[in-house]
């Protein structure tokens, strides 16, 4: 019998385990402060985390410690579905996307320069074209993750919102021609950003409002929002491993996301 260490399989456990590879993980931690999303009216809107406790080492359960909890489908950490948005109504929800779809290439690019500057600032094609002029092409099957820095920001509300004067939230996001360019030229999987949302926090005002979420979602493509630790990625070649739960007909889902690096 082949022993599991020489297979792929077996590299990649060795790399694990002998901390040639580093695991990092990429999510927030979900409590009741987790930032969610907040819309203006008309929108209704979603759940933050809460934790409702059955018994700890009490009279409801001398010997267990355990609760319940209620979210939204979009807090913290989270996965947007295809079907999420009108434009991928006949796409897949998270229990349909093929788990094939859950792992990829993380291609990481930095704005951050332009985000301290421009907290509206939106990834554009020509970021995409400097990216892959320095680290080459974007593959398919691949991830595009904005690195924004502001998950800075995730446990100061009023930061990571940034309401205007104009109440209107400040945050970055991705253009549509640069959401269009991912889709139709290089065929990706998702895209990954640090704040509460794929498209800037202004992007209701967008035509079409929220480009990227109705150009990546059309394309049955998906987003992963509230992401953490993305400075602890290089520019290529680090492994994702986005993990939504199985809800039917799940618009989204909190996420574990992880990544594998190789190094330590
Ligand atoms: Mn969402």
């Amino acid at each position: 019998m082949v022993s599991v260490k020489t297979t792929i399989l077996g590299e990649l456990l060795t790399g694990i385990v002998e901390d040639k590879l580093t695991v990092v993980d990429l999510t927030q931690t979900l409590n009741e402060e987790t930032p969610v999303i907040h819309l203006p009216p008309p929108f209704k809107n979603t759940n933050g985390f809460k934790f409702i406790k059955l018994s700890e080492y009490d009279e409801n359960g001398p010997v267990c410690y355990w609760n319940d909890f209620t979210a939204g489908e979009h807090c913290g950490t989270h996965f947007d579905a295809p079907i999420h948005w009108v434009s991928g109504k006949d796409g897949d929800s998270v229990d349909t996307m093929p788990m094939k779809n859950m792992i990829g290439e993380a291609c990481v690019i930095n704005i951050t320069k332009k985000v301290n500057i421009n907290p509206d600032y939106c990834l554009n094609v020509e970021d995409i074209k400097e990216f892959e002029n320095e680290h080459g092409k974007i593959p398919s099957h691949s991830f595009v993750i904005v690195h924004s820095g502001w998950d800075k920001y995730n446990r100061n509300i009023e930061k990571y919102f940034n309401i205007g004067k104009d109440g209107q939230p400040h945050t970055p996001g991705i253009s549509k021609e640069a959401s269009i360019f991912l889709v139709e030229e290089r065929d990706i999987l998702g895209v990954g950003v640090e704040t509460v949302g794929t498209d800037a926090g202004i992007a209701g005002s967008f035509d079409p409002p929220f480009p990227n979420h109705h150009y990546m979602h059309q394309a049955n493509k998906y987003g992963i929002a509230q992401l953490s630790n993305i400075d602890k990625l290089p520019p290529r070649g680090a492994l994702l491993v986005v993990n939504p739960l199985k809800i039917e007909r799940g618009s989204g889902s909190p996420l574990r996301v992880l990544a594998l690096v190789e190094g330590n």
